[in-house]
């Protein structure tokens, strides 16, 4: 058997410390894929202020306290502190990087009252991305590769070619860049470059510098040793098309024997309807009637007079433009003179949360709300759902569908990035979901009538809720790719 490999994983978000969307669940799940396949995964990421620190048994590493950490001309300091990971595949170390001026705050990247960005989170990241490599060196433990995700990270695989090239902990490391969306492009004035310390020669086109900007996720695509993003379908629309490569495609064009798409996993030690530990009932695909039981439970958790010849369609997601909301916007109107109930938890966007109360109001017997972030919610939607929506303008992966295949809870989705990889349109047998292509209502209105359609025939929504319970969509495959790309990348000069 070939030797472990040693990896830090850098994220800024990561549960059960800190969760915005799906680079969270991926931050915990694959380092516990890799770590139980036999490889030292530890993962670095900022301590923001909300976390409940006695609960999540987060503790000071003495040794690791003062660190001095060079921003612009100040210098910051940051404590690390440790933490642990812990499920049935093992333990996972994680450092929180601790310094409250830049992270103690309510959320990792945007003001909640205003839903604006802070403004010094230039600043805050770079400090993020330095302190990484400052401490580098005190840990007694010496990566073979660093994995960085999206821009919060970007900065790394510039430092380790630049300022940090000669250290000699860095002489034989690699780095890999993970693009979660392309669409955070973490963009910043020049003066933030000057903030990095980065050396001024790499303030070119060649360079960190994007149509006169500081782009951190160019710094990204220009310095890892390999790039891939998390589905094969999203890695050939990022490097082709200027629609989804949103002005990084040409560089991704020349990057594209470095691009790879790895599709991510599911850890169905959390999303899984026979374990979930947070739904009223649990159940298999053996099982429907206590499925049926949620949807009860849904129901009169969202106010909704439960009716088994009346489908529930759930979404949970981010409130944003990117997730389809204009086109389910479009499709209310029409979707309301249906039988049906529909159920949304969501964050983001205050004029979608507008329109949706504004539809509640027309129809409070069809409609559930909930705005806000709330896991045990979600859990419950896709356990209590008879379909789940995800319309998505574009999607690199999309974990949702995944999770909603495994609780028997249709996608309803549009074939693009990650969705058209892993849902297929049910038709005689075979499929396990609804999909249409091209981004528009009337498209999506008749994906929606076709699962609306099929529901009434209880016999092959059975089997349809049948086979969409069968897929396997695990971390294990994927996991081994990304050995499979570290230890090919360790091989290069
Ligand atoms: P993205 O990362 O683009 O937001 P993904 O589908 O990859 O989309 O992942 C979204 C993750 O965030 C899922 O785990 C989803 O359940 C979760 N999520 C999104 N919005 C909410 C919310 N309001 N409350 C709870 N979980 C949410």
């Amino acid at each position: 058997m070939s030797k472990g490999l040693n990896i830090l994983f850098c994220t800024s978000e990561v549960t059960p410390y800190s969760k915005t969307g799906g680079l969270a669940d991926v931050s915990n799940s694959l380092p516990q894929e890799l770590n139980a396949a036999g490889h030292a995964v530890r993962i670095i990421t900022p301590k923001y202020g909300p976390i409940d620190e006695r609960r999540l048994r987060i503790y000071e590493i003495k040794r690791l306290t003062n660190i001095e950490v060079p921003v612009g001309n100040k210098i910051a300091i940051c404590n690390i502190k440790s933490s642990f990971i812990v499920s049935p595949k093992g333990k996972v170390q994680v450092f929180l990087i601790e310094n409250s001026e830049y992270f103690n705050k309510e959320s990792p990247y945007i003001e909640a009252k205003t839903g604006k960005d802070y403004s010094n989170n230039d600043e805050r990241f770079i400090f993020f991305n330095r302190a990484i490599m400052q401490v580098l060196g005190l840990l007694g433990w010496q990566p073979d590769v660093i994995h960085c995700n999206d821009w919060q990270t970007g900065l790394i695989p510039a430092y380790i070619k630049t300022i940090y090239a000669k250290d000699s902990l860095l002489q034989n490391v690699k780095s890999v860049f993970t693009i979660h969306n392309i669409a955070f492009q973490g963009l910043f004035p020049h003066e933030s470059f000057l903030k990095s310390g980065l050396p001024e020669n790499i303030w070119n086109d060649d360079g960190v510098e994007y149509y006169n900007k500081f782009s951190f996720l160019k710094s990204a695509l220009i310095y890892s040793d390999a790039i891939t993003t998390v589905s094969e379908n999203y890695a050939n629309e990022i490097a082709t098309t200027h629609e989804y490569g949103m002005g990084f495609e040409g560089i991704l064009k020349k990057r594209r024997k470095d691009l790879y798409g790895i599709l991510n996993g599911v850890d169905y030690s959390v999303w899984n309807p026979e374990r979930d530990s947070t739904t009223p009932f649990r159940y298999t695909s053996k099982e429907l009637p206590l499925k049926r039981e949620n949807k009860k439970a849904l129901c009169k958790k969202f106010g909704l007079e439960f009716n088994a010849e009346i489908p529930v369609i759930g979404i949970i997601s981010r409130l944003s433009d990117q997730k389809g909301f204009d086109i389910i916007q479009q499709i209310m109107p029409q979707l309301m003179k249906e039988d049906v109930y529909f159920i949304l938890l969501g964050s983001g966007d205050k004029t979608y949360q507008k329109f949706f109360e504004s539809v509640k109001k027309k129809n409070p017997k069809k409609v559930g709300l909930h705005f806000g972030f709330s896991e045990e919610l979600a859990h419950l939607i896709e356990a209590g759902s008879d379909m789940y929506l995800m319309p998505s303008k574009y999607e690199p992966c999309g974990l949702n569908q995944m999770y909603s295949l495994k609780y028997g809870t249709i996608p309803i989705v549009r074939a693009t990035g990650g969705l058209a990889d892993t849902i297929s349109e049910y038709k005689n047998g075979t499929g396990n979901g609804f999909v249409f292509d091209k981004y528009d209502s009337g498209e999506l209105m008749k994906a929606v009538k076709r699962a609306l359609k099929l529901y009434k025939n209880r016999e092959e929504w059975i089997k349809l809720i049948r086979i969409a319970m069968s897929y396997d969509y695990s971390w294990e495959v994927s996991a081994r790719k990304y050995v499979d790309l570290y230890r090919s990348i360790m091989k290069k000069a």
